[in-house]
């Protein structure tokens, strides 16, 4: 049996949140809007997974699928460097992939999986799940194929979480639900209905706080509390 390894956020408040940090052997999904957030976490994620398990790391390579071109190499030396560790190798672990169609991640993801017989990874990032698919088919006839495409990529991350006891890291945007009522309380949910909700063994729903700050609560969980945790985004990445 694979134990579960839990690799540190960069954020104690946050990581407390989780249980220790985000697991492998599981699915954790961020959703929030714009600039929540949400690949700022995969940046940190990056350099923690690589750091000794002494050091709530996973000790373990990292694999990136950018569906928005949103990763910043950049930003991984000043992370690297918060955790005294070198950059340039911390970059070298990290097979970076960009995806540009949702057949495109579906056949990066299986490339990834390949890989990771070879080499030991702790690490796969798909930032964002959805985007591709929500571009892909627009259509409301399309609906159907897409939540069956969907299901089929998820299927996919479960089974590599479970069988190189990795941990899959990956975001979500949020859409709008008017919920057919005037007064809606919160009136964003995320995407990917019921197909999304059932993959993800956590959610993390994201929000802006003050400046830097960031609020953390999980979302729609039976067996988890209800609170939040606040966070911060730091050159060094996430902190508290
Ligand atoms: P999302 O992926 O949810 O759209 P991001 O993770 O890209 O959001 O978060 C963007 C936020 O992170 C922005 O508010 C930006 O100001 C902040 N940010 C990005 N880089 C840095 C940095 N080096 N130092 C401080 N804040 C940063
Ligand atoms: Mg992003």
């Amino acid at each position: 049996r694979k134990s579960v390894v839990r690799i540190t956020t960069g954020s104690q408040a946050l990581d407390e949140l989780l249980g220790g940090g985000i697991e492998t052997l599981a699915i954790t999904e961020a959703f929030g809007e714009f600039r929540t957030g949400k690949t700022q976490i995969a940046h940190t994620l990056c350099v923690a997974t690589q750091l000794p398990l002494s050091m709530h790391g996973g000790n373990g390579k990292v694999a990136y699928i950018d569906t928005e071109g949103t990763f910043r190499p950049d930003r991984i030396v000043p992370i690297a460097e918060r955790y005294g560790m070198d950059p340039n190798a911390v970059l070298d672990n990290i097979v970076y992939a960009r995806a540009y169609t949702h057949e495109h991640q579906f056949n990066l993801l299986l490339g990834l999986a390949a890989k990771m017989t070879e080499e030991p990874f702790r690490l796969l990032i798909v930032d964002s799940i959805t985007a591709l698919f929500r571009v892909d088919f627009t259509g409301r006839g399309e609906l159907a194929e897409r939540q069956q495409k969907l299901a089929q990529m998820l299927s996919r991350l479960i089974k590599i979480a479970e069988e190189f006891n990795v941990a899959v890291y990956m975001t979500n945007q949020v859409i709008a639900d008017p919920g057919g009522g005037t007064f809606v309380a919160d009136p964003k949910k995320p995407a990917g209905g019921h197909v999304l909700a059932h993959a993800s063994t956590i959610r993390l729903m994201l929000r802006k706080g003050k400046g830097d700050q960031r609020i953390c609560k999980i979302y729609d969980s039976p067996n988890l509390p209800e609170s939040e945790a606040v966070f911060q985004i730091t050159a060094g990445g996430v902190a508290d």
